[in-house]
């Protein structure tokens, strides 16, 4: 095989390999900040609660107010029932003391489904608590755990970049810039082997003279449709 053909293709191994390693260092920041984001919506969410829970107790305290001062109000009407002088105010007093009686239980009533409101609420909110600071838990850990990823990824890549320096250094400058642009526009990967007659890389039928051009070796042959440079699998590496 033609020499720097082959030392191409070493040096893609080792490119591609860079590619993963960005790629996969270019997740983790994205990774920390959704776990993050989960977190806090879920702390969030346990302040609603919070919340509400505030605003049944004001409730709660307003209705228990309202109770006091209707109860007071009925002891105050009961001592009245003493001092008036008349069938008709007596009467008349009775009737606002019954009425002032379902008012003071329909208020009771009230104040208990608040009560079991706010203890359900409670409830919810241990839960919540409970489960949040596990969670809270986790996510430093799974946090410590993608930073400490990270710094084995950058400390990989250095290590592969030296080696890719090296590579390069093997490699005639125009052919490496040729083999620049076509990474480049095409994802990445410049030198394709043939596969079974079809071009490794965008699979179109390559013609006879072409594959003949390859075997050859003696200058880097490139596929017409997708302009990637060819090469042929050698028999001691399979295929
Ligand atoms: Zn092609």
């Amino acid at each position: 095989m033609n020499e720097q053909l082959k030392k191409l293709i070493e040096l893609q191994e080792v490119d591609l390999l860079l590619d993963r390693i960005r790629s996969e260092m270019d997740q983790i920041p994205k990774e920390i900040d959704r776990l993050k984001g989960e977190y806090e919506q879920s702390a969030a969410s346990l302040n609603e609660l919070k919340k509400k829970i505030t605003e049944l107790q004001v409730d709660r305290k307003n209705k228990e107010l309202e109770l006091r001062s209707k109860e007071e109000e009925l002891k105050k009407h009961q001592s009245e029932l003493f001092s008036v002088k008349t069938n008709e105010a007596y009467t008349a007093l009775l009737k606002e003391i019954e009425e002032g009686k379902k008012l003071k239980n329909d208020i009771e009533d009230r104040v208990l489904a608040v009560m079991e409101q706010e203890d359900a609420l409670f409830t919810e909110e241990k839960i919540k608590k409970a489960k949040l600071a596990k969670r809270k838990e986790e996510v430093s850990e799974q946090q410590r755990e993608l930073e400490d990823k990270l710094q084995r990824l950058k400390q990989n890549l250095q290590e592969v970049q030296s080696e890719q320096k090296q590579k390069i250094g093997n490699i005639k400058a125009e052919i490496f810039k040729r083999y620049q642009r076509i990474r480049e526009k095409k994802d990445g990967v410049a030198v394709v082997p043939v596969a079974d007659k079809f071009c490794g890389g965008c699979n179109i039928a390559l013609p006879p003279q072409l594959i003949n051009d390859v075997l050859k070796g003696e200058d880097l042959v490139a596929c017409r449709n997708c302009l990637r440079i060819l090469y042929l699998k050698e028999k001691s590496e399979g295929s």
